[in-house]
């Protein structure tokens, strides 16, 4: 015998996880299946994956509980943010006072939101350890079979399994895809100079390099770079990467003095041409995965999952059909202008800065300040930082 639900999440990562969590608030009879095992309760050490989470994402967050329960100590704010290219003198400033706020953002642990999100979804929602082997999704409903043996009957599955989602490859879903040749590094480090709660982000010929300030007074790096270049850094010698940070970012965080292990990530792009197929729909990076340097990932993700659960709520409790394709094509066409937005400025930043694309080295032949190349990118984060 199938079991049933309404709604089915594939993915308990943060995007999946909030979605269940907010569905459920909602009143929706929901499961969420995860693959791994329930995120781990985060501990003493900082987790090396962080994420800027926006103000945006952070009052959705509240409106869910979510964000109140975290560690507040925890919770590293940036009130200001400069961006660079040649000189740290020429930096671009953007602060909390543009977008009429206290922060343009904090830096959260990728542990600390998950247990928190997970913490949050009632008793019996969540399956971790649970694999989705097989999918049959068509107009009127879908059956998921579980790696265990069992079936689960669902009238809408939401793939939020990150970006290389087995249920929409199944599906069939097209996408257009790219891989940077580029892997992000990321560290913790302690350095001289105080961070004041100030961002810093360099564009180097390699990649972006970006400085995040922690709680603790640390900061992370996410340093975007050739593989080769990449993959040398994390073997050199603790003092050898510190002197090589150093002089990347133009000796503005003084001395680096301890650093945490290693990290590397490889980068993509990727947006799938249909967010919505029969009853699947796809969130998150199982939609569209960003280049890492304006940190708005899961930002994305999150923007998805509240615009999907309010089309959702607002047809449920006006007692019409939730399911029905008009109402999720209404959710695709609405995301799509966003993330494509973002998608797009982010990678011709990416190309422009590195100066590797014939249609770009064109615009950087016209001795384009920095400030102009940077501007959009400024105001189109004050707009998704108050949207
Ligand atoms: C170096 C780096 C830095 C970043 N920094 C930022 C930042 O500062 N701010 C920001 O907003 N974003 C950032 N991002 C992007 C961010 O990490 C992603 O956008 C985000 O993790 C996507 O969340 P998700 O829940 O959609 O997918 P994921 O985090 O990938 O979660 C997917 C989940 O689905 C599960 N799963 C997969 N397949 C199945 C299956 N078949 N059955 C069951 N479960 C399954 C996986 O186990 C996983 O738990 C960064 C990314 C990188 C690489």
């Amino acid at each position: 015998m199938a079991e049933r639900c309404e709604i089915a999440v594939v993915g308990g990562g943060v995007v999946g996880a909030a979605t269940t969590l907010a569905l459920s608030q909602a009143g929706f009879d929901v499961r969420l299946l995860e693959r791994s095992a329930t995120p781990p309760t985060p501990g003493e050490d900082y987790d090396p994956r962080v994420y800027a989470i926006s103000p945006a994402s952070a009052r959705w967050l509240r409106e869910l509980g979510v964000w109140q329960a975290m560690p507040a100590n925890r919770l590293g704010t940036y009130e200001s943010m400069r961006i660079w290219e040649s000189s740290p003198e020429k930096a671009l400033s953007l602060d909390a006072a543009d977008i009429g706020g206290a922060a343009l953002g904090w830096i959260v642990e990728q542990s600390q939101l998950l247990s928190a999100i997970w913490a949050a979804l009632p008793a019996g929602v969540a399956e971790p350890r649970c694999d989705v082997t097989a999918a049959d999704i068509d107009a009127d409903g879908a059956t998921l079979r579980l790696a265990d043996g069992r079936s689960l009957q669902a009238e809408l599955v939401i793939a939020a399994e990150g970006a290389l989602s087995p249920l929409r490859e199944r599906a069939g879903i097209a996408t257009a895809e790219r891989q940077y040749e580029q892997l992000a590094l990321v560290t913790h480090l302690r350095c001289e100079r105080a961070h004041g709660g100030v961002a810093l982000q360099r564009f180097l010929p390699g990649g972006p390099l970006a400085f995040l300030p922690l709680a603790d007074g640390r900061r992370s790096i996410v340093w975007s770079l050739p593989p080769d270049e990449a993959e040398a850094l994390c073997a050199q010698p603790a003092e050898a990467f510190h002197q090589a940070l150093s002089a990347a970012i133009q000796f503005e965080v003084g001395v680096i003095g301890e650093s945490s292990p290693r990290f590397t990530f490889p980068l993509r792009l990727l947006h799938a041409q249909q967010y919505v197929k029969d009853r699947l729909v796809l969130i998150g990076d199982s939609a569209h995965v960003v280049h890492p340097l304006a940190g708005q990932g899961v930002n994305l993700g999150l923007g998805d999952a509240s615009a999907l659960v309010s089309e959702l709520g607002a047809a449920r409790g006006a007692g019409n059909d939730w399911t029905s394709a008009r109402l999720l094509r209404r959710y695709e066409r609405s995301r799509k202008a966003d993330n494509l937005e973002m998608l797009a400025l982010t990678d011709a930043l990416d190309r422009a800065f590195r100066g590797g694309s014939a249609g770009l080295s064109k615009v950087l032949d016209l001795g384009l300040s920095l400030l102009d190349r940077v501007d959009p990118i400024k105001r189109l984060l004050i707009r998704r930082a108050i949207s």
